[in-house]
């Protein structure tokens, strides 16, 4: 089992940064207003995530490590997702490919902890903690000295880190996340904080956009409020006179989940058409959400491509959603 975790883990933990993010989204699935990340040499030795979620039952932390164990679906439907995780890979797959500790408390229990390495979980032992989760993973790869070779520096990994924190910081306006540069020890740096949001949802992630994108980008875009047939566009998109010269300052999300998708981003271009140069490109957040059914989001494991059921419907909102509000706003 050990060497099947290890592949699985493969296709699920590329980098530090990958670890973070499933991390994250596990803090996020379980209800966290405040998340804080910290990491050493790039996420290589050190990788932290605390929340204040629900917590773990001290009973529950060895299944939470065993492969395909979830709490999250009953297994009946895998087209009705609405939490991040779904497939219980991700802490087997960590404790596969570093030295896992997952310490947590539930309201009302002592807390307790539970350590794994190279795939060898050790037993269940009390351990002091407020509340919430925290889960520590140093030395990712350790066992697998052909996986470490193809990290990139350790500034690099740390950058893939800070941009996958922002990404889910945007779709996730009312949560707080800090991140945080340990590396050698001590409270570490402070690399990027976001206070939780407040207001009603345009509001909060208008706020949210002017802490990770910049005050700039928050004055000089439109907001966007768009439905077709059951899938509902937000966010918000650029005015074209605050474009850039690459396609970087796009994020793009379906039901909170941040993708890299093809059909957006040429959906994006498209609503600019009119508006922009071809070496322009319109900085935007925008947010699909519709009912899990209608998107599937089960294509890779890294989960962040998708693929709607009615591909030229997700198109079509975008393009209209955001050339109705570029014409309310005089283009
Ligand atoms: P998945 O997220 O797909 O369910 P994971 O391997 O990421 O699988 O997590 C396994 C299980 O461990 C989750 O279903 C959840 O019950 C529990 N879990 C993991 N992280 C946390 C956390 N931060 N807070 C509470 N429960 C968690
Ligand atoms: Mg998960």
């Amino acid at each position: 089992d050990g060497a099947i975790n290890r592949i699985a883990a493969g296709e699920v933990v590329e980098r530090p940064a990958s670890a973070v993010k499933e991390l994250v989204e596990n803090a996020i699935d379980a209800g966290a207003r405040r998340i804080t990340v910290d990491y050493a040499d790039g996420g290589k030795t050190l990788i932290r995530v605390t929340d204040d979620g629900c917590g773990i039952a001290a009973a529950d932390l060895p299944l939470a490590l065993s492969r395909h164990a979830t709490s999250k679906i009953d297994g009946s439907d895998l087209l009705d997702i609405h939490t991040f995780g779904f497939r219980g890979e991700a802490l087997p797959s960590l404790g596969a490919v570093g030295r896992l500790t997952i310490t947590s408390r539930v309201p009302g229990a002592q807390a307790a902890e539970i350590t794994v390495a190279g795939g060898q979980a050790g037993g269940v032992k009390p351990a002091a903690l407020n509340a919430g989760t925290t889960v520590t993973l140093r030395d990712l790869f350790y066992a697998t000295p052909a996986r470490l070779k193809f990290l990139r520096t350790d500034r690099a990994e740390a950058q893939a880190i800070g941009d996958v924190v922002k990404r889910l910081a945007m779709a996730e306006p009312f949560v707080s996340f800090v991140l945080r540069d340990t590396s050698g020890g001590g409270d570490g740096r402070e690399v990027f904080r976001a206070p939780a949001q407040t207001g009603d949802l345009f509001d909060a992630l208008h706020g949210r956009l002017a802490t990770v994108l910049g005050r700039e980008f928050a004055d000089n875009s439109l907001a966007i409020d768009a439905e077709r047939e059951g899938l509902h566009l937000t966010g918000y998109a650029a005015l074209p006179t605050y474009s850039r010269g690459s396609a970087v300052a796009q994020y793009l999300f379906v039901n909170g989940r941040p993708v890299r998708d093809k059909l957006l981003t040429g959906a994006l271009r498209g609503a600019y058409f009119d508006f922009l140069s071809r070496d322009r490109h319109p900085a935007a957040a925008l947010f699909v959400d519709c009912d899990p059914r209608l998107v599937d989001v089960n294509v890779h494991p890294a989960k962040s491509e998708v693929r709607f059921r009615d591909p030229g419907l997700a198109r079509g909102l975008i393009v209209s959603g955001l050339r109705h509000a570029l014409a309310n706003a005089g283009h």
